[in-house]
């Protein structure tokens, strides 16, 4: 399997932190019923997108993009030494399997110009921080870190009222730091990156399409965790904030990136995780290239 993607002048790496078991797809996909399980559990495990306990496999991955001008990293992932006691494999781990991969790809955390994360939530925004003699740095020294307005403002309010442990040590770190930069959906970097607003998941969510004045590749973050919702767009996920706008969204991205030459590269589907969107019936397939 091939972690590098080339798309028009574009580069891409995928840096794989895990590959595993998550939640149980009845679980994760409420509106999922045992009928519709079982109807395409046999593709779903084939994918292996599903074990045999129904339970779904996700990859937690960054991908990292070198355009003809900057190396950009795309959601930073779970993260190491991060208090997370609802999450036994994410919780105060240690392993080096992300800077390890990073390494792999022939990159280093200095050669990163800008991170930018599709959302705030924990499994995003892990290694915007690495903690070194006990304080929270930003992992990416040279780094800006690009935080869209509408979900980095939701964010900031929602900890300010209670703490919420991932912005506390991997975004409010980098504002300290001054490494941040706060931008609207209109904004760009060069001619090869733009933003895609794709509210639901959370509410500033986005997704980031890039390449030389065209969509050579879409990076769609948690609009879509597994490749069943795919098929069926409407089926949001446990922890989509506004179910119904996820589900429109869902639908909208696909239909907007169906046969054409776009690469969608997705956060959580299971490895290749990369494809381009065809249909099937009245939803939609992300077919490896
Ligand atoms: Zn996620």
């Amino acid at each position: 399997m091939s972690l590098t993607i080339k798309a028009g002048d574009l580069t891409i790496h995928r840096i794989i932190e895990q590959e595993t078991t998550f939640l149980s797809a009845l679980e994760m996909l409420p509106t999922l019923t045992p009928e519709v399980l079982a109807e395409n559990r046999a593709w779903m495990q084939a994918a292996k997108a599903l074990d045999a306990k129904d339970v779904l496999i996700l990859c937690f991955q960054s991908y990292v993009v070198k355009t003809p001008h900057h190396t950009i990293l795309i959601d930073s992932c779970i993260g190491n030494d991060k208090p997370r006691p609802n999450r036994p494999n994410w919780n105060m781990k240690t392993d080096d399997t992300y800077l390890r991969a990073l390494a792999a790809a022939g990159l280093s955390v200095g050669d990163i110009d800008y991170v930018m994360c599709t959302h705030l939530h924990v499994d995003h925004v892990g290694w915007n921080t690495r903690l070194e003699n006990g304080r929270w740095v930003p992992t990416f020294p040279k780094a800006k870190y690009i935080f869209a307005k509408t979900e980095f403002d939701y964010w900031i309010e929602t900890n300010a009222k209670t703490p919420v442990p991932p912005i506390v040590d991997s975004v409010m770190p980098i504002v300290e730091a001054k490494r941040h930069e706060v931008v609207g959906d209109e904004h760009a970097i060069g001619d090869h990156v733009r933003i895609l607003p794709t509210p639901g998941h959370t509410p500033g969510h986005s997704a980031f399409r890039l390449g030389r004045a065209k969509d050579d590749a879409v990076f769609s973050g948690d609009l879509i965790h597994s490749p069943i919702q795919a098929l069926y767009p409407e089926m949001s996920m446990k922890f989509d904030v506004d179910q119904a706008a996820a589900a429109k969204t869902r639908r909208s991205f696909l239909e907007r990136y169906c046969d054409t030459d776009t690469l969608c590269c997705t956060a959580h589907f299971p490895s290749p995780s990369v494809g381009r969107i065809k249909r099937r019936g009245n939803g939609f397939s992300c077919e490896a290239v």
